[in-house]
């Protein structure tokens, strides 16, 4: 898949996409990462791409004529209307959902604002884009918004991790959280790992994995269950857990 990144920053997101999981992702091929610099579609020797906003106010905002010019030439070059992210908190929230949609996709522009954000009307004069947000906050910068996209997007990619079956347990992609994870050594403080992952049983172990996330679910982020209208058998055993952590 290639990630084309429009950006004032470029070294910010490459620094965050080096190492780990998205630097092998890279070296192999996996991903392709392209950085534009959107100063290089300023309309002035100063390679200015912001100034102030109408009306007053503090900062200043990108402008909408450098982006839309920087965003034409990747389109016609690649000759696709490639989709379009305008990173911005007043955007729709970035989920694993949203990352398992766009990892079903060849290519992708991730636009980084800075300052007080984009003039409005990139939104209107550019087709296929989306506003993204990574939650509700608000960081300086695009960049580290779009190194987080980014590595969502990768894990979900064939190759991109050791063992694929990661990602399918990861909390959020079966709309539930992930169970707990023990390592050695088998007790730490008086807290002993749970038997049942000790009895080599397998049919066991993943009866109580399931178990485990779904309580945790329940416990942590009851609005997941809420969503997920759990089926009589799931029910069951979260009426189980419940139980069982009564006791
Ligand atoms: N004035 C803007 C507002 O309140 O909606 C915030 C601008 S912010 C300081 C500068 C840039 O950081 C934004 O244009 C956007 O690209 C990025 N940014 C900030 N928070 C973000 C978030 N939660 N999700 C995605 N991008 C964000």
């Amino acid at each position: 898949m290639k990630f084309t990144l429009i950006t004032l920053f470029p070294d910010e997101i490459s620094s965050s996409i080096s190492f780990g999981i998205l630097g092998r992702a890279i070296k192999n091929k996996v991903i392709e990462v392209d950085y534009i610099s959107l100063r290089d579609y300023s309309d002035n020797k100063y390679q200015s791409i912001d100034d102030k906003p109408y009306g007053g106010g503090p900062g200043m905002l990108i402008q909408a004529e450098p982006l839309i010019k920087a965003i034409n030439k990747v389109r016609s070059e690649s000759n696709k209307n490639i989709p379009v992210i305008f990173l911005t908190p007043q955007g729709k929230l970035f989920t694993q959902k949203t990352a398992k949609a766009y990892s079903q996709i060849n290519q992708l522009i991730i636009v980084s604002g800075r300052y007080e954000g984009f003039d409005e009307r990139v939104h209107e004069l550019v087709d296929n884009s989306s506003e993204i947000s990574i939650g509700d906050y608000v960081i300086s910068g695009g960049e580290i918004a779009t190194a987080v996209i980014i590595d969502a997007i990768t894990r979900l990619l064939p190759g991109a991790l050791g063992d694929e079956n990661s990602a399918k347990q990861d909390s959020f992609s079966e709309g539930l959280l992930d169970y707990p994870h023990y390592t050695r050594p088998e007790e730490v403080e008086g807290i002993k790992v749970p038997e049942v992952l000790l009895s080599g049983n397998h049919n066991a172990i993943n009866q109580w994995r399931f178990k485990q996330s779904i309580g945790k679910t329940f416990d942590k982020r009851p609005d997941l269950i809420k969503k997920r209208n759990l089926t009589d058998e799931e029910e069951e055993i979260l009426n189980e857990y419940i139980k069982d952590n009564k006791e």
